[in-house]
């Protein structure tokens, strides 16, 4: 939810208190402190977005914040461009390189990131401080202050709105754009990002998007940093520099754009404390803050994984939940097959794991609006046949046809997109998201708006019909009261249900449930076989995953039955349950 928007009364009185600190009689040294903490927050908030909601942790960011601020030296004082001018070129180099290494970096798994990030880091630390051009480690210098009408803003006093103008700008489109369709996206990306490229999100692309929206924004500040400062040398942008931006926002809070304005503020003053007080106490000169920020740094992820942002918080009055406008048009829906037409085609699909074939050359058949249930013994390979349907896992042989089309091997959004949607044996929802808000990715492929349109606010109209079609979908599995409670607040059971409405959301035309049952109660589980039964009804295909025998035999129309990855069986509910190889294979252990 917009911090800002909604708490509009708050936030007038923040930024009026605010705007007026150059105007009272404070020494020009705490004006310029404020100046060097607006330009962090740029770096910070780029960093919250990408590190505390994409995931993605970069040590490099002080490289783009040079870059921005090599341009601009460049253009000023060799070309003789005004500072003002620059902006759009520092944008396009800062862009055109992030967009490069992050194509190669986001890519990168596990450590393999953030140890990317440092070796991009130094890299280009060592490029600047090696051109001739760029003047060596001496840098340049004589560079011009910005000017309005021939004024030029020299003292930190003048300087300090265009900073916090910027501030305030990147706070509100960075607000925005988390809010969004977009936004939901990127937030999926936590935990993996296999469920949102089930619901059709391009998570490599989410990834870039996040990574170079980061990269521009610390463009940006070097940007104003060199008309600040007025000349730049290699040593501000080097991964020292990009450490202590990265403690700015886990300390502030990584999940919160404002977590990273407190947390440039937070590290920035105490790095002037400690850098006058720190010799004093040890003795002799060096840069012991540096040992500080790293105790503080094992600190907060031992201590405050959330960082200090959420404790500020839950001292102001709690933002109201997000607004379900229920006289919204509702989401276009897509044509359905007619009731009997083939569906899905799985011929000899077959899956091996090095020596262990999970799933044996397993044929069966779906057509419109059946309910099938594949069933079998722990093991027999059907999370595994389903993952080959929704293109999680590609098939070492065989054909899937899902309405005539081969899908095997597509990719899971591309087959998403032809509407199959599918819930998890292990629940895959993003914990810290509300209920609506993880049901919302299901209806990504429903939507259209982008970055731009998002942070824009162009989105709106499109935002209300998707969150009005989320609600819907949770009214109809029965979790109304749920809506804006975190997902991880949920029973297991509930949660199971919660990927069902997120699974409705894409408008299916074919369903795959794995063991939605497990964990619910004797009634839910009646609701639950109803809304299935009601969606069959309606035209929707179901392939049904579950133990629960009598749930199974009430509800499917054909059983298809496997184990050790082979099918051994299918047929109607009543034919299969008298077939002696399926009571072999579910007693046969037992006796
Ligand atoms: P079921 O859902 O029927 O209980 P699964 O499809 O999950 O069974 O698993 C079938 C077999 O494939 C099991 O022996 C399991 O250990 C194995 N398996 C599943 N996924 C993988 C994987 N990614 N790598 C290796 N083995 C796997
Ligand atoms: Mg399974």
């Amino acid at each position: 939810m917009n911090a800002l928007l909604a708490r509009p009364l708050l936030a007038a009185i923040v930024l009026i208190g605010f705007g007026a600190i150059p105007l009272l009689p404070l020494p020009d040294f705490w004006i310029t402190l404020w100046c060097y903490i607006g330009l962090s927050s740029l770096v910070a908030i780029g960093l919250v977005l990408l590190t505390g909601v994409g995931g993605m942790t970069s040590f490099g960011q002080a490289a783009f914040v040079g870059i921005g601020a090599y341009t601009s030296a460049v253009l000023t004082t060799r070309y003789g461009l005004s500072p003002w001018l620059t902006l759009p070129a520092c944008l396009l180099t800062t862009g055109i390189t992030a967009t490069l290494l992050g194509l190669v970096t986001v890519r990168l798994s596990g450590h393999f990131l953030p140890l990317g990030t440092i070796a991009w880091g130094i890299s280009i630390f060592y490029l600047f401080g090696n051109i001739e051009w760029l003047g060596r480690y001496d840098g340049l210098s004589g560079l011009p202050p910005f000017s309005i009408a021939g004024h030029a803003l020299i003292d930190s006093r003048s300087v300090f709105y265009v900073i916090w103008l910027v501030v305030l700008v990147a706070v509100v489109l960075s607000e925005n754009l988390l809010d969004s369709r977009t936004g939901r996206a990127i937030r999926a990306l936590r935990g993996g990002g296999q469920a949102a490229e089930s619901f059709g999100v391009a998570t490599h692309r989410a990834k870039l998007v996040v990574f170079v929206y980061a990269a521009l924004l610390a463009g940006v500040s070097g940007w104003l940093y060199a008309h600040v400062q007025r000349a730049v040398s290699p040593s501000p942008f080097g991964v020292n520099a990009g450490i202590e931006y990265l403690l700015m926002a886990v300390l502030g809070g990584s999940g919160h754009v404002l977590g990273g304005v407190f947390g440039a503020t937070v590290v920035t003053i105490l790095k002037d404390h400690l850098q006058s007080l720190l010799p004093k106490l040890i003795g002799s000169d060096g840069n012991f803050e540096t040992i500080v920020f790293g105790i503080l740094m094992v600190g907060i992820l031992q201590f405050a994984r959330q960082g200090l942002w959420p404790m500020v918080l839950r001292l102001l009055p709690a933002p109201p939940p997000v607004k379900v406008d229920t006289s919204a048009e509702p989401l276009p829906r897509r044509p359905l097959p007619e009731a009997g037409a083939p569906l899905l085609a799985v011929d000899k699909a077959r899956m091996q794991f090095g020596g262990l074939v999970a799933v044996n050359d397993v044929s069966f058949a779906l057509k419109a609006g059946e309910i099938v249930g594949l069933i079998g013994p722990n093991g027999a390979g059907k999370s595994t046949t389903f993952n080959l349907l929704t293109g999680v896992l590609r098939p070492t042989a065989g054909s899937i046809k899902f309405l005539g089309q081969q899908v095997a091997g597509l990719p899971a959004r591309l087959i998403a997109g032809q509407g199959v949607a599918r819930t998890f044996q292990h629940v895959k929802l993003v914990g810290t998201m509300s209920v609506i808000e993880n049901v919302a990715i299901g209806a990504h492929l429903r939507g259209r708006a982008g970055v731009i349109a998002s942070m824009l606010r162009f989105d709106r109209a499109e935002e209300k019909r998707i969150l009005r079609e989320a609600a819907a979908q949770l009214e109809r599995v029965g979790l109304r009261e749920h809506l804006h409670k975190p997902a991880s607040s949920l029973a297991l059971g509930q949660q199971r249900v919660v990927e069902i409405a997120r699974a409705l959301c894409l408008d299916p035309a074919m369903l795959l449930l794995d063991e939605p049952a497990a964990g619910l109660r004797f009634g839910e589980k009646q609701q639950l076989a109803a809304l299935l039964s009601q969606l069959r009804a309606e035209g929707v295909s179901i392939l049904l995953v579950e133990h629960d025998m009598d749930f199974v035999m009430k509800l499917t129309d054909h059983l298809v039955v496997l184990d050790f990855g082979q099918k051994i069986a299918e047929g109607t509910p009543a034919a299969v349950s008298k077939n002696p190889a399926v009571l072999e294979a579910y007693l046969g252990g037992v006796t």
